[in-house]
């Protein structure tokens, strides 16, 4: 897995892509807590689960049938969540499915179990430039850990921070379209 921190990253975009007048800050926090929710599978190792096994780490809750139970019951807390069922439904549905990607483009562990129960097979990217990143936060001050986060800065939170930057102008030249649309009707 890449970073807990680096997997909120394209929550993020979308949150900036959106705006505020969308997505509710309620819906905002728990996207972004659905971006790391995959990797509490990990629990299952105290108990005995095997890496490999179903409920192991990378297996079902790393399904794309998680993120769409997940988005289906979003969307009927929509209310509680204080916007659109739509909405609700591919925010948490796209924060699942975005850690899915980004394990599957790291290059440790095992694959992800994406098209679970359709296959048991688990899937990694053909490209795979993010550094698998260590459950121990001891080992991030090694030169092992800084060598994933500058893989993790470089292939996710650049590209994540320019798209949201493109995302946040785009949405502010819109507005202020939309609020002199008679000066620009004139010029
Ligand atoms: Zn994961």
């Amino acid at each position: 897995m890449p970073t807990i921190i680096t997997h909120t990253a394209p929550v993020l975009v979308l949150g900036a892509a959106l705006g505020v007048r969308r997505v509710s800050p309620r819906l905002f926090w728990v996207a972004a807590f659905c971006t790391v929710l995959p990797d509490f599978d990990v629990i299952g190792f105290r108990f005995g689960v095997h890496y490999a096994d179903l409920f192991g780490h990378r297996g079902f809750s790393h399904s794309l049938l998680f993120a769409l139970l997940c988005g289906g019951l979003a969307a009927l807390a929509a209310s509680w969540l204080r916007c659109r069922r739509w909405l609700a439904f591919v925010l948490i549905f796209a924060a699942i499915a975005s850690h899915i990607a980004l394990d599957a483009a790291t290059n440790g562990g095992l694959g992800v179990a994406a098209f679970w129960p359709v296959s048991d097979a688990r899937y990694f990217f053909p490209w795979r430039p993010i550094q698998v990143s260590p459950f121990a936060l001891t080992a991030f001050f090694s030169e092992r850990g800084l060598k994933v986060l500058y893989s993790e800065f470089l292939w996710v939170w650049l590209p994540c921070l320019s798209l949201a930057l493109v995302a946040r102008i785009v949405q502010m030249a819109r507005l202020r379209a939309a609020s002199h649309p008679r000066k620009n009707r004139e010029a």
